[in-house]
């Protein structure tokens, strides 16, 4: 059977084989010389077909590489790869490094798509020793540092990632907060060898790297609390909740105790993260401190949720509302309950987080977007 992505491959070369075979003094099978444009039918058959490496050498070998049909032939390689064929990729990108046709610059090109193959095959001391030959190649070299960096996260290897963070930064801001999730990996090692200290030094560099680092502040209070440092560990949970006013949602209890502990005053807080929470999603922090007023004026907490839940509607809320209507004694407490356990199983499928960058949706916040790989991208959509 034809292979689709030979076809695919056709079509996506028709012209410059047809330029580059023309020039070699080809000439197309037709039925009848004319002005009738070619099909290209039975003579790419047998090479499609086979899908050998012999298939592909003939390839290789056919198409003249130059700077008009380079794209091509990368085009060809990239397919490869995408569809799982990496090593049939390899082939082909290390057969254009054999041709003596190739400039300096198209090599350069060659090479950086040669190491995303390897990348892709796993093999990443080949990976890594490409691409860090190419991160001193001005025309790649972001390309380059790139590929590095997904080598570093799959091998955790995060003090090069550090390095080579360090270097993207000067091209980019985003990988401020790719540095800083990079400080938060090396600060959770260290909290799990025991090492406290060194972890909340990691730490200020995170935040040094990005002021805005939520992972960051939320490390910070865990260090703080075993520390009983209960002042700092309510500071960086306000920070953190005034970050992202959803994680309230996640560490509202850490809040409750660090201000039990501290004497903080908890619902002056909570009203500045959700006074200043414009435009972010705001309904578990909302919930959290209606809790706090049910705990003087069970009406006054109705109120403020019934208000919230008007204004930003969502199943979130809508529960909070039947969990304060239940504390607060209401009549159809049995009806109550119903919806609410309805209310969980609507939840329990609801999606929760997005990612801003690539729409990868799900139930459960990724400090890394499983689909596109990006850091601090994936948020809380209420
Ligand atoms: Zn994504």
């Amino acid at each position: 059977m034809i292979d689709s992505l030979f076809w695919l491959i056709l079509f996506f070369l028709a012209l410059a084989l047809g330029w580059g075979l023309g020039r070699s003094g080809f000439s197309w099978p037709s039925r009848s010389r004319g002005s009738v444009r070619p099909i290209p039918s039975y003579p790419y058959v047998p090479l499609l077909d086979e899908q050998s490496d012999e298939a592909l050498q003939r390839f290789i070998r056919a198409l003249e590489i130059n700077d008009s049909t380079l794209d091509a032939h990368l085009a060809v390689g990239r397919l490869l790869r995408k569809r799982g064929e990496v090593d049939k990729a390899i082939q082909l990108h290390e057969g254009m490094l054999a041709n003596r046709q190739l400039t300096d610059v198209q090599a350069v090109q060659v090479r950086l798509e040669l190491g995303q193959d390897f990348l892709a095959a796993g093999v990443l001391s080949r990976a890594e020793t490409l691409f860090l030959e190419l991160a001193e190649e001005k025309a790649v070299s972001l390309s380059a540092l790139k590929g590095l960096l997904r080598i570093y996260e799959q091998e955790r290897e995060w003090p090069k990632g550090v390095e080579v963070c360090e270097r993207l930064i000067t091209e980019d801001d985003y990988y401020r907060s790719v540095l800083a999730h990079y400080y938060c990996e090396l600060a959770e090692q260290d909290m799990r060898r025991g090492r406290p200290k060194d972890a909340l030094g990691y730490l200020d560099q995170a935040l040094q790297a990005d002021s805005s680092c939520l992972r960051a502040f939320l490390l910070q209070a865990r260090l703080f609390s075993r520390a009983e440092r209960h002042a700092d560990a309510f500071s960086a949970l306000i920070q953190a909740c005034k970050l992202q006013p959803a994680v309230v949602g996640s560490v509202g209890s850490d809040v409750l105790e660090a201000a039990e502990r501290n004497g903080a005053n908890l619902e002056g807080a909570l009203r500045a993260v959700i006074g200043e929470g414009r435009g972010l999603p705001v309904t578990a922090a909302v919930l959290v401190l209606a809790r706090q007023i049910a705990q003087r004026s069970t009406s006054e907490a109705l109120r403020f949720v019934q208000e919230h839940l008007r204004a930003h509607p969502s199943l979130l809320a809508l529960k909070g509302w039947v969990e304060l209507c239940q504390i607060c004694g209401d009549s159809e407490k049995a009806a109550m309950a119903d919806i609410e356990g309805a209310l969980d199983k609507l939840l329990l499928a609801d999606v929760r987080y997005r990612c801003e960058r690539c729409g990868f949706a799900g139930k459960l916040l990724h400090w890394q977007c499983p689909a596109c790989h990006g850091w601090g991208v994936v948020k809380p959509l209420y």
